[in-house]
């Protein structure tokens, strides 16, 4: 049985001005380094046993039967700056798939590349794979993971490095950017046709743009609080990279964190730590402003709708703050938060910040039943370990197991994701293939898998992360 896609393509059929028809560009020799067959299941995808064949259709080099591929338009805010000439540079969206975009990214230039030259590296693609997958597995919202190919070209950086194409699954590629770009070139008509499309795919039950924002608002808020609650800092949270169906998007200088610090930047290019761990959770609230403004011009009253956009946006920080505290509250095994356990969760990240205690292991440890080993400051631990075992004396259900599903004791370290990275370029996918088998079940004690529970040592550590340009 050959490939079968079975393509239903709603976003081709939107206004022509809201992307370009782009087939993805050929590549000299694809070979096929992953394929996430389950996924492909879930997205009615058959005849996948042909790996030649699907590494010519996930490297662009093969357009599949019924695929409308296309580069989508978008504006956004990098760094707080406005630029209105964004759009997919380097990604075309191949069609839809029980619902779900399929997207190469790294498959040759757009009309929206500028000066780029469309490509990808592989080291950027074998990251978001395994980082998106990674995330999944974490029970965090996230585009997925279909397919990593190589394309037996080189893409010249500072050097020559061996091209990829990622697949990317996403539940739409529909960003805060995107109604920006509209909202700047005051097309009202297109705006209105674009939050109905977004309406229909994401947020069934929302009638009005009101309940449109209100409802991307409570997705993201949630979202945040959960990468944070797992240590993860985005690195490029440009209102580009945003998603409006509230899913983790763009996987560039990303990485978790190892020791605990809230002001902790990897990116190489966050110079004044805009996205810093702790900002995130302000920096949402100012991407959800964006949003807010582009969705005026749907409503009568314009004054109106200002107050009443500002009013849910002004709220967006409590729910974020009470996610964080229900997502903390079950990392020490209490199942519902009272008066007094922000303070316990408060005083607890105050002397991991000031020993950079691991953030994975310590919550872990305290799982088994004490992290006092992941602290420098015994004393001052163990008298908050005393606080907290007081407060567990009520908690109705057996903090132990509560703790063990909100504690992971994997995740995507940054040196093992380097040394995976440094491995592929040579031809050994082992320790990819190692690298996923481990996330695959991140709360699960982790056996064979223990050495990747280990934090950097100072040789080994990552200091900056870059962007897969
Ligand atoms: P990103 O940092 O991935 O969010 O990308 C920001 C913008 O730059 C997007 O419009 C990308 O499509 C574009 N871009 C990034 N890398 C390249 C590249 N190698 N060629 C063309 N466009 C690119
Ligand atoms: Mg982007």
């Amino acid at each position: 049985m050959s490939l079968y896609i079975p393509f239903h393509n709603t976003y081709a059929r939107l206004p022509e001005r809201f992307f370009a028809q782009q087939a993805p560009t050929p590549v000299r020799a694809p070979k096929l380094l992953a394929f996430n067959a389950p996924l492909a299941a879930s997205l009615g995808i058959t005849g996948t046993d042909d790996t030649t064949r699907l590494a010519q259709v996930f490297s662009g080099s093969v357009v599949p039967d019924g695929a409308e591929p296309l580069a989508q338009l978008y504006s956004g805010h990098q760094f707080g700056n406005w630029n209105p000439q964004l759009g997919d540079g380097r990604a075309v969206l191949l069609g839809e798939s029980n619902g779900y975009d399929i997207q190469l990214k790294g498959s040759g230039p757009t009309p929206f590349s500028r000066r780029g030259d469309g490509r990808s590296w592989l080291g950027p693609v074998l990251r978001e794979y395994v980082v998106s997958e990674a995330m999944h597995a974490l029970g965090i919202p996230t585009t997925r993971a279909l397919a990593a190919v190589s394309t037996g070209e080189d893409v010249f950086r500072e050097r020559p490095l061996p091209g990829g194409v990622m697949t990317r699954v996403a539940s739409s590629h529909l960003r805060v950017g995107t109604f920006q770009a509209l909202y700047a070139r005051k097309d009202v008509e297109g705006l209105e046709t674009l939050m109905n499309f977004a309406i229909t795919r994401h947020y069934p039950d929302a009638q009005t743009p009101t309940e449109f924002l209100a409802a991307v608002i409570a997705a993201q808020a949630e979202l945040i609080a959960r990468w944070m609650s797992v240590g993860f800092i985005h690195g490029v949270m440009n209102t580009d990279n945003c998603s409006i169906s509230g899913e983790t998007i763009d996987y560039g200088p990303c990485a978790f964190m190892d020791g605990y610090n809230p002001m902790q930047v990897f990116s190489s290019i966050d110079r004044n730590g805009r996205y810093a761990f702790d900002n995130q959770s302000e920096i949402i609230v100012w991407n959800m402003a964006q949003l807010a403004t582009t969705l005026v011009p749907l409503m009568p009253d314009g004054e109106a709708a200002v107050e009443t956009f500002t009013a849910l946006v002004h709220d967006m920080p409590n729910q974020i703050r009470s996610h964080q505290t229900r997502l903390f509250a079950a990392k020490i095994g209490l199942t519902d938060a009272r008066e007094g356990d922000q303070a316990l969760i408060d005083d607890l990240l105050d002397l991991m910040a000031k020993d950079s205690a691991d953030f994975t292991n310590t919550f872990r440890s305290l799982s088994a039943g004490s992290a006092s080993d992941q602290l420098i400051d015994r004393e001052a631990f163990g008298a908050w370990e005393r606080r907290w075992q007081d407060r567990l004396q009520s908690e109705p259900n057996d903090p132990q197991t509560t703790m063990r599903a909100a504690n992971p004791a994997l995740i995507p370290r940054n040196h093992r994701i380097e040394e995976m990275i440094a491995a592929a370029v040579e031809g050994d996918m082992a320790p990819f293939e190692r690298l996923m088998a481990a996330l695959a079940t991140p709360f699960t004690d982790p056996g064979d898998f223990a050495d990747l529970t280990r934090p950097p040592m100072d040789t080994e550590r990552v200091h900056q992360t870059f962007c897969g340009t």
